[in-house]
């Protein structure tokens, strides 16, 4: 591993000064960036922990909750607050890693975290995303795990966070502190898609901190589901996951959030199917036609045509849980 700094600065002014160097990169929990330093992916000259700021409270915000990026994913999952006003993100927190993991992992470190790719994590092989300009591995490689929806011929890589998806679904903000003051992006915005740059996974500019997620208030605690498939019952990450929300009145669908995860460089939001399902009865008939809309532009490669159909057999399963009719 090679030598780096370590400071734990106590307020955020000095956690923005301390960024400015290059090759300097924020740590929380440490449970993806320690790993991708030890197989020499990622080799900060300089680590800033930010565990001394005051982020891990979860507030009512104006319309909503706040999230404060250093509250760990197994506290916000256990939260009465998230658990009675938004069940998917509990749900799609639990889904994710382990218990001991959750213990460490925190809200900001799971959004930024990196993609699985196995070519990216292994220094011997070609990748844009770890080496711009090196190639893609994956594109002629085993690429099973990889993306359906916004690749590039540059990189095919997801996005592995799970909260990631349900935070897609329910439009959360991102919370985000520069030098020059404080932004808010919505989550939608915050990932983004590869295109000639896979390098960049998301809209942080360097020397930003993630200081906390909000999320408005919804009509869809009664009808949300989270299902990720994987291959094995825990401990693994998603092949497919799927996030849905309803707001249903007498059996008619009035509004629909929906995303999927294991699809796409970026939290997957299916807009199209959420405007097909609006006005239609909460049945197995509606589900299937909004999955068809959803699949509309999805691409497999030479390992991944699986997809094809467990993407929206995950998105007809999860919708049935959501409306109670599986
Ligand atoms: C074996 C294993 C299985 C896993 N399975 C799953 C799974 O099934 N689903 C899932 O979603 N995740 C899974 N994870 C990933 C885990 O959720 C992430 O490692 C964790 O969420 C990262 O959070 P952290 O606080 O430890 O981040 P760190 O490792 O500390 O940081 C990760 C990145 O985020 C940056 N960062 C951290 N905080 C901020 C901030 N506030 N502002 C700006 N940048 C910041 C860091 O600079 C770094 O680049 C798994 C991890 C492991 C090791
Ligand atoms: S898919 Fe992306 S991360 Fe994986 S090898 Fe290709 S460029 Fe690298």
């Amino acid at each position: 591993m090679k030598q780096f700094q370590y400071v734990r600065p106590a307020t955020q002014q000095a956690v923005l000064t301390a960024l400015v160097q290059p090759g300097t990169k924020i740590i929380a929990g440490g449970s993806n960036l320690v790993d991708l330093m030890k197989h020499r992916v990622m080799e900060p000259d300089k680590l800033v922990d930010i565990n001394k700021l005051p982020l891990r409270a979860i507030t009512p915000a104006k319309s909503g909750l706040h999230i404060g990026a250093l509250a760990l994913n197994s506290q916000v999952a256990d939260n009465q607050q998230v658990i009675t006003m938004f069940p998917l993100l509990s749900q799609a927190l639990n889904a994710g890693a382990s218990a001991q993991l959750r213990n460490m992992a925190t809200v900001g470190g799971n959004m930024m975290q990196r993609t699985r790719c196995t070519y990216f994590y292994d220094v011997a092989m070609p990748c844009n995303k770890r080496n711009p300009g090196s190639g893609c591995g994956a594109l002629a490689g085993f690429n099973r795990m990889h993306a359906i929806f916004g690749t590039s011929d540059k990189c095919i890589a997801v996005h592995p966070s799970d909260m990631a998806v349900a935070l897609a679904a329910l439009d959360a903000t991102v919370i985000i502190a520069g030098r020059k003051g404080e932004r808010r992006l919505p989550f939608t915005d915050f990932h983004r898609l590869p295109g000639n740059t896979p390098q960049f996974d998301n809209h942080l500019a360097s020397g930003e901190l993630i200081t906390a997620v909000e999320i408005p208030n919804n009509n869809f605690a009664k009808h949300s589901y989270y299902l990720k498939v994987r291959d094995r019952a825990s401990y693994a990450f998603a092949l497919i996951s799927a996030a849905v929300a309803l707001d249903i009145d007498n059996g008619t669908i009035k509004g629909a959030r929906l995303a999927m995860g294991g699809v796409a460089h970026k939290p997957w939001r299916l807009t199209a199917a959420e405007k097909a399902l609006v006005g239609k009865p909460a049945t197995l008939a509606s589900f299937e036609q909004a999955a068809q809309v959803a699949m509309q532009d999805a691409k497999a490669y030479k390992h991944n045509a699986f997809k094809l159909k467990l993407a929206p057999a995950t998105l007809i399963e999860a919708l049935k849980h959501a409306a109670g009719i599986a």
